[in-house]
């Protein structure tokens, strides 16, 4: 019998693509989402995508406790796949209580619906944000977490303990697993989903198509006198397809019954260093354009180098990055070009 997969927030630039390759490797999947932070145009892509009109949709906030008891009272979940969350680094530091309040109790009231269900696999989207600025770089899972320097990245650590606690007391019953991602860039090959910033982005990719389509006017890189080769800050951004596909690794570990311990955590990375402006320069030669750039202040709070150890994804899941950066950039500029209609 097919399983079902209920992904909360399963509508917006992450979701909408764990969607796609859930239903693709034969999963029923349910998506919830309030879409506080998108619109449909994720989720009417997922449909378009895979054939599947039928695709439930329940419109409900999960910090509704009662709601969210309904709708696992309504479907037969075998696993959830949390991603609704506030995610804006910046409006987390000036507004705390707003993401402590919808992070925690979001995902509190998903775990207490499991366990009141008798138990379920929980996958948790955590972040390498988690790991702050680590001291020596590759980090594998057991580089030490380092206090969050936003309430948005304590959300994370916080949500991480609260499903090792949650579990170790369930007996058995609560299976999780942490995906901790690097950095999710591009969108799917179709062009009909992908990222869709409000407002002015904060991310480094969005602002990049959104200043070659024009929406922007110059792309600023946060500092160019970091400690690293072309002093911009190094990073490892991996395919948002590969990256959901990891999702769909770790549900069938967990249905499988795979998993070595009743909580694992995998960092879900490339391996692959890529500085600011090799990115950029990236962009610029895929896409054979030129981008209206200019160096500016570091951003604060930014740390200067991180990547991904993903061997023991690469391993024990059977999961690896397979998508370049160039075919990565170009998806990303062809969701961008397909939003404004060229
Ligand atoms: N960045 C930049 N200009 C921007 C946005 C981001 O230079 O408009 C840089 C940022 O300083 C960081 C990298 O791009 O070094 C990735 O930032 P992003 O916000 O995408 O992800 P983060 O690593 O902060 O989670």
């Amino acid at each position: 019998m097919k399983k079902t997969v209920l992904v909360s927030g399963g509508a917006g630039f992450i979701g909408s693509h764990v969607t796609v390759e859930l239903l693709e490797a034969g999963y029923d999947v349910v998506v919830a989402d309030n879409f506080s932070n998108c619109d449909r145009t994720c989720y009417e892509g997922v449909k378009q995508i895979t054939g599947r009109e039928d695709l439930p949709l329940e419109v409900m906030d999960f910090c509704d406790a009662v709601a969210v008891k309904a709708l696992f009272a309504k479907y037969p979940i075998d696993a959830v796949i949390h991603f609704a969350a506030y995610k804006a680094v910046g409006e987390s530091v000036a507004q705390p209580l707003k993401y402590y309040k919808n992070n925690l109790t979001s995902f509190l009231n998903v775990l207490e619906a499991a366990q009141e269900q008798g138990g379920c696999n929980v996958l948790f989207s955590s972040s390498a944000t988690v790991y702050g600025e680590p001291d020596s770089v590759p980090v594998t899972e057991a580089t030490p977490r380092k206090p969050a320097t936003s309430p948005y990245g304590n959300t994370k650590t916080m949500c991480e303990d609260i499903l090792r606690d949650a579990v170790k007391a369930s007996e058995g019953k609560l299976k999780g697993i942490l995906l901790r991602y690097f950095n999710p860039i591009g969108a799917h090959p179709s062009a009909l989903i992908g990222e869709l910033p409000r407002g002015v982005p904060n991310n480094l990719v969005p602002f990049i198509t959104q200043t070659a389509i024009g929406k922007r006017e110059c792309l600023s890189i946060f500092g160019n006198d970091y400690p690293t080769p072309d002093g911009t800050c190094l990073r490892d951004y991996i395919d948002i397809v590969d990256l959901a596909k990891a999702h769909v690794f770790a549900v069938t570990r967990m249905l499988e019954g795979k998993m070595k311990q009743a909580c694992e955590v995998f960092n879900v990375g490339t391996g692959r260093p890529v500085s600011v402006l090799e990115l950029v320069n990236a962009f610029e030669k895929v896409n054979g354009l030129k981008l209206n750039y200019k160096f500016a202040p570091r951003r604060p709070g930014d740390v200067t180098a991180i990547w991904a150890d993903p061997s023991l994804a690469n391993t024990e899941m059977g999961w690896k990055a397979t998508r370049t950066v160039e075919e990565t950039l170009k998806a990303a500029w062809a969701w961008e070009k397909h939003l404004a209609g060229k």
